[in-house]
């Protein structure tokens, strides 16, 4: 048998029970469906039925808010280390079923093997990087005033919500669910009701380690029901949330009346800029690489090139070679470097940035069509001599899909790369070290990689400024979202304290 052809049988086999018995909400332990029946999630590489999944109302979440709220004390008080150890039992669960999750995630998302097999990895070092800070996530500072010792400590901020995206959501989920258990918070999650296969399966592992009921609870359905309620529900503290900008805007609106705290990760147009003095292969490779990587599904693509005018026609030459080159197929074949894009409303989205971008005067050198009639594959798509205010320049497209704009100078690059609503990332491709400090210091983008893709090292700060997010994860930034910080002031000494009406 062949790989595809052995993977497939492998997927069916794991999909059966799916088939059967639908994808059930998980709520303090139990299988529960939801109270608004189902609704149909379907494979974006040949539109075929996967399985019916429950369809939850704000009575559902209700009941996992409050299995959230019962749970909390007994998980808030457990010790670090016993949390520790069930946090890591997680990841070698996740481990045990890394290939179960991959297989699901390529046939749910569209996103190729080569990219998921790693995905389920990075979601089990997520668990195990947070376990870790598990037993020290409550420390605090000693802060020395004039006869006054002051303690500070943190403590979990409670029940909170999770709320994530289609694009590699089991990555994600992890991501923002272990932090939030490490710090002693329970979990309601709602996941994007176009990739709800791994999010079971990541409730499952989770109860089969030992978690205790109702620590995390797992709620399915749509936004604007199951997700909207989620955020309106006085028992949860705290919204995490990874999705689109004009959504985070709609949670915040809809967390106001019960004072939500909220962290989102939003939508990103990054720049990737290729100055003249730049190491070229190595650049293409990583602009290649951050773009087409994922089926350009990924907040932090890099889906604006701006390249030095002294160097642009090689790079593009060059460029239209390696994307013209790019391997579109099945999820499941090893080969395959792009997969099919989520469903057709977004394949429908992507294909209109085509005609968009044509209408607009760029050159479209590669891609713009359909591949195939089955599923939603779109042919790797390039245009360059796009300008700065072009709609292909400025919004975000979340495909295969690369917008290239030519700079003359430093300032004038500085200038495009800022000029957009977004402000996520940004990759700088220069020879040059106190040109690229310049740079990265005036770029408003959370998080710059200078000569490289985007390598993640997670204790550091993840997070966007302006429409591309609020707030900080990684490292101990997740436990200050989680967690609130407390300050005992002690008096050192018997001090004299103001005497009123004496
Ligand atoms: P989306 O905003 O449409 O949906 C995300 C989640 O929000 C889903 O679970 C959805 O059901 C839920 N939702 C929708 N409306 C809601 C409401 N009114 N109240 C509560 N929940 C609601 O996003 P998407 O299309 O699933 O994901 C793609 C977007 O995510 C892109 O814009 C991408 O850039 C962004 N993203 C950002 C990051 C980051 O780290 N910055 C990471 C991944 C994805």
């Amino acid at each position: 048998m062949s790989d595809l052809a052995t993977r497939l049988s492998q997927l069916d086999a794991h999909l059966a029970r799916f088939r059967e018995g639908g994808i059930v909400n998980l709520i303090n332990g139990q299988d529960v469906p939801g109270s608004g029946g189902s609704f149909e999630t379907r494979s974006p590489v040949d539109d075929s039925l996967i399985c019916a999944v429950s369809r939850s109302t704000a009575a559902d979440v209700d009941a996992a808010a409050k299995a959230a709220k019962a749970a909390f004390p007994a998980w808030a008080a457990m010790d670090g280390t016993k949390r520790k150890a069930i946090l890591h039992r997680i990841a070698d669960l996740i481990v045990e079923r890394a290939e179960e999750i991959a297989l699901c995630e390529c046939w749910d998302t569209g996103q190729a093997w080569r990219f998921m097999s790693k995905a389920a990895l990075r979601g089990a070092e997520n668990f195990r990087f947070f376990a870790d800070q598990a037993p020290g996530a409550r420390d605090g500072q000693t802060l020395h005033a004039p006869g006054q010792l002051n303690v500070t400590s943190r403590h979990p901020i409670g029940p909170v919500g999770v709320i994530t995206p289609w694009n590699t959501p089991f990555m994600l989920s992890t991501w923002k669910i272990a932090p939030a258990l490490a710090a002693g918070c329970t979990v309601v999650h709602k996941p994007a009701e176009f990739s709800p296969l791994t999010a079971r399966v990541l409730s499952e592992i989770c109860r089969d380690a030992g978690l205790p009921d109702g620590v995390l609870n797992l709620v399915n359905g749509f936004g604007e029901d199951a997700g909207k309620a989620l955020t309106e529900h006085p028992d949860i503290k705290a919204i995490a949330f990874v999705g689109e900008s004009k959504t985070g805007s709609m949670i915040m609106k809809q967390g106001a009346d019960t004072l939500k705290r909220v962290h989102f990760e939003l939508g990103g147009k990054n720049p990737v800029i290729v100055f003249e003095d730049a190491e070229i292969e190595r650049a293409l490779d990583a602009v290649v690489f951050m773009i087409y990587s994922l089926n350009g599904e990924r907040c932090t693509s890099s889906s604006r090139l701006l390249v030095h005018d002294s160097i642009a026609d090689d790079f593009h030459a060059k460029l239209e070679a390696r994307v013209k080159n790019l391997k579109v197929g099945h999820p499941l074949d090893p080969a395959t470097e792009i997969g099919p894009l989520i469903h057709k409303v977004h394949y429908d989205k992507v294909m209109s940035y085509v005609e968009i971008g044509k209408s607009e005067g760029a050159t479209c050198r590669a891609g713009g069509s359909r591949v195939g009639e089955e599923g939603w594959f779109v042919r790797p798509t390039l245009f360059t001599d796009a300008t700065p205010d072009m709609r292909i320049a400025q919004e975000e497209v979340f495909g295969p899909f690369l917008t290239s704009i030519r700079f003359k100078d430093d300032a004038e690059a500085l200038s495009i790369a800022n000029n957009v609503a977004y402000g996520l990332t940004g990759y700088l491709w220069t020879n040059d070290l106190t040109r690229a400090l310049n740079f990265s210091d005036k770029l408003e983008a959370g998080m710059i990689w200078v000569n490289s893709e985007n390598v993640r090292h997670l204790p550091t700060p993840f997070g966007g400024v302006k429409a591309s997010g609020v707030g900080r994860d990684g490292g101990d930034w997740s436990f200050d979202f989680y967690m609130e910080t407390k300050n005992t002031s002690f008096a050192l000494g018997a001090h004299k304290i103001q005497r009123l009406g004496a």
